[in-house]
Formats: C-alpha cells, structure tokens, sequence
C-alpha cells in the first residue's frame, strides 16, 4: 500500500496525535493496477500525466515511453494479444489522446484487449467550452471507435473504474477500451485506508463460455458429413491459448486446416495437414468449413464469390465468443457460441467417442497440391539474386525464421507483407504479428518494442521501406531500452515500386522516397547497429549477427525497385481509372 508521506494537520476537535495517512488519485492509479497484475505502461509523457508514468516506474511497474502515441498505444494493444492481459496506453490530453486513438481502434477492429488512459482537461471548463489548455471532450471522441469508454471523476471511484475497464477489454470478444482521467483527479487526496479499501481485484475477468450442448452436436453432425471439410485457424485461435485443444482437433480428425496470418504457427507451417501452400484449392473445393476464432470479412471474400467456388457449395461451422457474428457475411449452418478453449474441447469429446477418420481422397488431393506450389516456389527463393527481389529476400529470411522459431516476427508493407506471409513458415504459436484486419501500415515499431518486452525473446520486424515511415523515430526507443529487436527494411525505394515518375516532370511521383536511402544510419545515430545489404547471402549473415548479439540493428535491404506490384497482393481493392486525359 503507498501512502502520501505528507501529513495533513486535524482540526482540533479531532484526536491531535493520531493523524490520518493519505493517498491520492496518482497513487490508487497505480495501485490499482498493480493490484490486478498489469505490470507494463506504454506511453508518451506529457501534461497531466508525466509524475504518474515517473511514480508507476518508481513503484516498480515497467514504463516504456515512446516519441509517438500511435507507436504506444500499438506496444499496448499487441502486449494484450500476446498476454490475453489488457496492455496499458497512457497519453495526455487532446492531441496525444488523439494520437493514440488510432492504435485504440485498430485495437478494437482486431479484437486486442487495451486500455487507452488518457489524462484530460477540466470538466468545467471543457462542458463550457471555455477554451481550455488541450480542451475537449475526449470520452465522447472516443466512445465509437473502442467497447467501451470511461471516465472517473472521484478518487475513491479509481479502483471500480479500472475494474470496469478490464472486465470490458478481457471478457467476451476482447478489445480497446478507453478511461479518462481529469487532470484534477490525480492530486485529490483521500485517506489512505480508504482508498485501499476502494480498490477491487477483478476475479476471473474472462470467465469460460461454455457452448451449448446441441450446438455442439449439430457441428459434429455436419463434420462428420463432410467429404471435403476444411478448419480454418483464425488469431481468435491464437489469443485463445488453447493450443494443445487446437491441435488435437486437427490431429484426431485429420481434417486440412489454413491458418489465417497470425494464426500460423499455431501448428508448425510445415505440419502435414496444412493447407496453406494449397489455400485456393482448399477454400474453393471443400464443402463443410470449420472457422475457429476467424471471420469471414473482406480477408476471406466474405464467405462468397469465385474464393469459394460454386454458389450454395459451402457449409459453415463457426466458432465465436460473439454471438452476432454469427450470419454476418453468410449462413452459418452450425454456430458454436463460447470461448475457444471451451468449444474445441466439447468437439473433441464427440470426435473422440465417434469419428470414421479423415477424408482420405480430399486430404491427398491437398496434399499433392501443396507439394506442387513449394516445389514450384523453392527455385524463386534459393536464388542469390544482385539486385535482391523480394522472392530471394524472403527465402533468406525464410531460413532464419526456420533456424529460430522462438523469435518474433513483426511484418508491414504490401509487397513485404503479403510475400512474406505465404513465404516464411512459422513454427510456434503468436509468433507473426502484422497489420492484422485493417491492413494498417504503422504497427511495425510498436509491435516490435512490445513483443521484445513481453516475450523477452528476440524480434524480427520485417518492414516494407514505406510501412516502416509510420513509425520510424521509435529506432530511438528501440535503442534506448536496449531491445533484441533486428528491422530488416525492404528498401526499393518507394510504396509497391520506385519507378514512378511525376508526368509533368516537375515533382517525384507520389509513390517514390529518396533513391537508395541509408535506414540504417538511423538506428547508428542512437547507437545501435546499421548495415546495409545487397544479396540474399548477405542479408542472411548480417541478420544471423543482429539476433545472436541482441543489439538493436537495423538492416537497409536494397531491392530491386522494379520488383514490388501495385498493393501487392490486393491490387483489386485499389480503383485505377480508365480515363487517360492528355497533360
Ligand atoms: P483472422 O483475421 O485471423 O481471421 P479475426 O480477427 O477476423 O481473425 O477473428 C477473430 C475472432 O475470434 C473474432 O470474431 C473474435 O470474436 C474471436 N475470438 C477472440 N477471442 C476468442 C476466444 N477466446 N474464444 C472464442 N472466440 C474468440
Ligand atoms: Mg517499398
């Protein structure tokens, strides 16, 4: 319990010599925290929360502060995906909540748990509009992009309002949730015992949801029709932590299974049942699809179009904590509503007491199909291409990913990210963090940082020169805290290429930086490692060192520039016009 060591004098009807011992709001802050195991803070410093992050470090918590809020409030919303904890955002008012209110509803949109506490300005003054220093109404800005939002006016209401934020971020599908906290509320003192007594434990704050029993039975009934089931893993599945479960279900019932990005890993990449080398085939051809913790948005066509094959030739299973997503793009024939934990669990009892084995002829046909898209691939990656392209780039970064599967791998960008996901096999589980649903560019340092922190195991951030701009001055943070994090930058000087040019000759085109840029002498101006690199041979070797030394490093990958395509693998969503107007 701490104590505000400043005594206050009692009236003099009061007992003289026994004086109260006080708290005050940055005190139970703290404590409550502390009091429901949140050990790390992200955050950027600032007006009215700069002694709160010094007393939280003070008192034993891990403050990280970054130079941006988006790139803290990034670190906080992957610590939640990564622990099943609600990671900590701490920004100050206005502008610095604003700036972490993208990492909040990114946050939300994935279905991490987060809580952005922001410091705000006077309630009074802002309700008036009387023109406040950093004025505005930040609960009411925020309450649309996150579960759930707060604010806590009393000092002896700290304790419930941190309690209703986890709760809201944990339990049920998880996400961001935002608490604000009024300049004014960290210095009002209260007595201590009270405040202490204010303070709640959250018990069991993500309770287990047990799917109904017939829900279960009408999802086995479907399965064992099947001649052509497909699972789908979903990052559901890998927050879940149910990873024995998950595995057991693939494994007992033999069925062919694509993991979703950040699902990979969740069975080693090059387990047997994968399908995802032979994905096309096994999303257009199969009959009955299981989803775990994946839904069917725009990442998987929404469950129709010429991805799925022949109108009205699908059956869904899907398994989700919430319930409205059920029938969201399609007709799920079979929801199984609850934790995954719990669900796969309930599956496998009814597999294990009655189950025919898995489909011989659709897992063969898989199969063959996924030996012959490696075979046909393996030759692209091998090569040690001058100038790099970014097959032969992946393939060197592919083996170092084999040789250390417990490392991190954090990955943006179009071309660097959607090659880097079908190339690089992943062995272990929540071991790829990415741009996630919304495809965002800017998650690369903060994701590194927190996956450094939490983990405390090496970080391979694999950053396409473009993505890696949103969040380029945290090389400093990187350094600062002295964090085993490796950025490979794929430099090809530009967003998909760098070739374009402005037709009027008057400006660099809109899609191209600065011709061959040095990333690297950045992270060597805050005292980490640079290097720069041109062949497969010598990305591998410069990478090798980095993670065997754990220093900071930063690697510029040159590229050829003419290798990326327009929006890598989503050109589709990107409208191009078909009027040509002479200049
Ligand atoms: P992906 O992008 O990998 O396909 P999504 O983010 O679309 O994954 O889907 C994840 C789904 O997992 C969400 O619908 C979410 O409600 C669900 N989910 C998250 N945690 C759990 C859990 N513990 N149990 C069941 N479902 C969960
Ligand atoms: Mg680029």
């Amino acid at each position: 319990m701490t104590v505000v060591t400043k005594q206050i004098d009692m009236a003099a009807s009061d007992v003289a010599d026994a004086p109260m011992e006080l708290t005050d709001g940055f005190h139970l802050v703290i404590d409550a925290l502390k009091l429901n195991g949140i050990t790390t803070i992200y955050g950027v410093p600032g007006i009215p929360i700069t002694d709160l992050g010094r007393m939280a470090q003070a008192e034993g918590m891990r403050v990280l502060s970054f130079r941006h809020e988006q790139n803290a409030g990034n670190a906080a919303a992957i610590a939640g995906f990564l622990t099943k904890k609600p990671g900590i955002c701490l920004t100050v008012s206005a502008p610095g909540f604003l700036n972490g209110l993208t990492a909040l509803a990114n946050a939300t949109t994935n279905c991490f748990p987060m809580i952005l506490i922001s410091g705000s300005s006077e309630r009074e003054i802002v309700d008036l509009q009387q023109g406040d220093y950093e004025e505005m109404d930040q609960l009411a800005i925020a309450k649309p992009l996150c579960k759930a939002a707060f604010r806590v006016l009393h000092a002896c209401d700290i304790g419930i309002g941190i309690a209703r934020a986890i709760r809201a971020a944990v339990s049920g599908r998880p996400g961001g949730v935002y608490l604000d906290l009024p300049a004014k509320l960290f210095s009002q003192v209260i007595d201590a015992e009270a405040g202490a007594k204010s303070l709640v434990k959250v018990i069991d704050a993500a309770p287990a949801q047990l799917p109904a029993p017939s829900s279960i039975a009408r999802a086995l009934d479907e399965l064992r029709n099947a001649k052509r089931p497909t699972i789908i893993l979903g990052k559901g599945a890998a927050y879940a932590q149910a990873d024995e479960l998950v595995r057991e279900l693939v494994e007992r019932s033999g069925i062919p299974y694509v993991p979703m990005s950040m699902a990979k890993g969740l069975l080693p990449d090059t387990h047997p049942l994968s399908a995802g080398a032979a994905r096309s085939t096994a999303l257009k051809d199969s009959d009955v699809v299981l989803l775990v913790g994946a839904r069917l948005n725009w990442l998987l066509s929404h469950g129709k179009g010429k991805t799925w094959g022949a109108p009205g030739s699908k059956r869904f299973i899907q398994i989700d904590i919430e319930p409205r997503e059920m029938d969201s793009n399609v007709e799920i024939v079979a929801p199984v509503v609850g934790d995954i934990g719990s669900c796969v669990a309930a599956l496998l009892d009814g597999i294990r007491e009655e189950w025919s084995g898995a489909p011989a002829e659709w897992v063969e046909t898989i199969r063959a199909k996924r030996e012959a898209n490696i075979a046909k691939m393996a030759p692209k990656l091998a090569r040690n291409a001058a100038p790099m392209d970014f097959h032969s780039a992946l393939g060197a970064l592919r083996t170092v990913i084999k040789e250390r599967p417990d490392a991190l791998l954090v990955n943006e960008g179009a071309n660097t990210l959607d090659l880097a996901r079908g190339i690089i096999d992943m062995y272990q589980p929540r071991k790829r963090l990415d741009v996630g649903t919304w495809g965002v560019m800017g998650i690369g340092m903060g994701f590194a940082v927190a996956a450094a922190v939490e983990t405390g195991k090496p970080v391979l951030a694999i950053e396409g020169d473009s993505a890696f701009g949103f969040s380029g001055m945290e090389v400093e943070t990187i350094c600062r805290y002295k964090l085993p994090v490796c950025i490979v930058i794929f430099n090809n000087n530009g967003i998909y290429r760098g070739t374009d040019t402005d037709p009027t000759g008057r400006d660099p085109a809109t899609t191209v930086f600065v011709a061959d840029s040095r990333y690297d002498r950045m992270m060597e101006a805050f005292g980490g490692v640079g290097a720069q690199v041109f062949t497969p041979e010598e990305l591998k070797r410069a990478v090798d060192e980095a993670m065997d030394s754990g220093r900071p490093t930063l690697i510029n990958a040159m590229i050829d520039p003419a290798a990326g395509s327009e929006s890598g693998n989503i050109g589709s969503l990107n409208p191009q016009s078909v009027i040509k107007r002479k200049a």
